[in-house]
């Protein structure tokens, strides 16, 4: 079982490439052992919020979610059929990508589509999750998240993750009336209610172009390709720790194995507990959440300033 992700970051880069990079990323973790694999990409390239007109709770297209039981091969080889199918093309560019894979090693629900990752809000899609490890309160959320007039359609822990964080989305907008929430926002709120190991990426047609990833017990790491010399391969990130960047084209992977970085980068940096690795802009900002849920029921984050 492993997570895995890639974001190019204003540097052009053909569908074809991308989805390369996910199988490989893919190959890589498959050691550790899989009985299903899944990815999801963009449907086309997110507009330029630069240059858009768009309000911005708008979002962007469905991305294409592709799940296969069995081994990685046979989701590659099923992605390619489909693709071919919808003669979607492969030589179509991105700007700025992000796309994100997982090799599943079920703890939660047989093997099958259904239950492979990425796990979805809902339909449409809002938000997509990759998953590693097992969530120790999910039939709680589960049965809360029902109440609140959610369907599931998997039998695993995880599928509480992704529609937690839809869950968290409009309450926030509700409120605000608009989209005020960041990603990295949605995504603490979400961790604060969660129980057990995990190492989480998160991908949202709210937030195109962006990527979040956490853990707690499981381990999870991020290589940057073209980095910036102010950011040294090794050292520990601190609190809070934010690195801007001046629309360096950059490439980004998150894996839950160093196995599937090294062979791009040797730069890369160990997320710790509890950290939540926000890629946005070409930055990467990194917020630390804060559980005490033990003393009085909740917890709380700092984010940063
Ligand atoms: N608990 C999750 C599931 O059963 C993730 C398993 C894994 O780490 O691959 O779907």
């Amino acid at each position: 079982c492993g997570i895995f992700a890639y974001l190019n970051y204003n540097v052009n880069k053909e569908r074809r490439y991308i989805l390369q990079v996910l199988f490989n990323g893919l190959r890589r973790l498959e050691y550790r052992g899989y009985d299903s694999a899944g990815i999801a990409i963009d449907s086309s390239p997110a507009r330029d919020p630069n240059t858009s007109q768009c309000s911005s709770i708008s979002i962007t297209p469905p991305p294409l979610i592709f799940r296969q039981e069995g081994n990685i091969e046979s989701l590659v080889k099923s992605v390619y059929q489909e693709v071919a199918e919808v003669e979607l093309n492969l030589e179509e560019s991105f700007p700025t990508h992000a796309g994100i894979a997982h090799t599943r090693w079920a703890t939660h629900g047989e093997p099958s589509p259904r239950n492979s990752h990425p796990q979805s809000s809902c339909a449409g899609d809002e938000f997509l999750v990759v998953h590693n490890g097992v969530i120790t309160n999910y039939e709680v959320l589960k049965e809360t998240l029902i109440r609140h007039g959610f369907t599931f359609e998997s039998e695993t822990d995880t599928e509480v993750i992704p529609k937690l964080a839809k869950f968290v989305f409009d309450k926030a907008n509700e409120a605000e009336g608009d989209q005020v929430v960041t990603f990295s926002q949605v995504v603490l709120e979400v961790m604060r209610h969660l129980d057990g190991a995990y190492a989480l990426i998160f991908k949202s047609r709210h937030y195109p172009n962006e990527l979040i990833a956490c853990k707690r017990g499981s381990p999870l790491l991020i290589g940057v390709k073209e980095l910036r010399e102010n950011m040294v391969a090794g050292s520990a990130f601190e609190d809070n720790y934010s690195l801007s960047n001046n629309g360096h084209p950059q490439e980004f992977f998150i894996s839950s194995d160093a196995n599937a970085v090294v062979e791009h980068t040797n730069r890369y940096l160990e997320i710790r507990d509890g950290e939540v690795v926000h890629l946005k802009d070409g930055g990467v900002s990194i917020l630390k959440f804060e559980n005490d849920k033990g003393k009085n029921g909740s917890s709380h984050y700092r984010p940063a300033s």
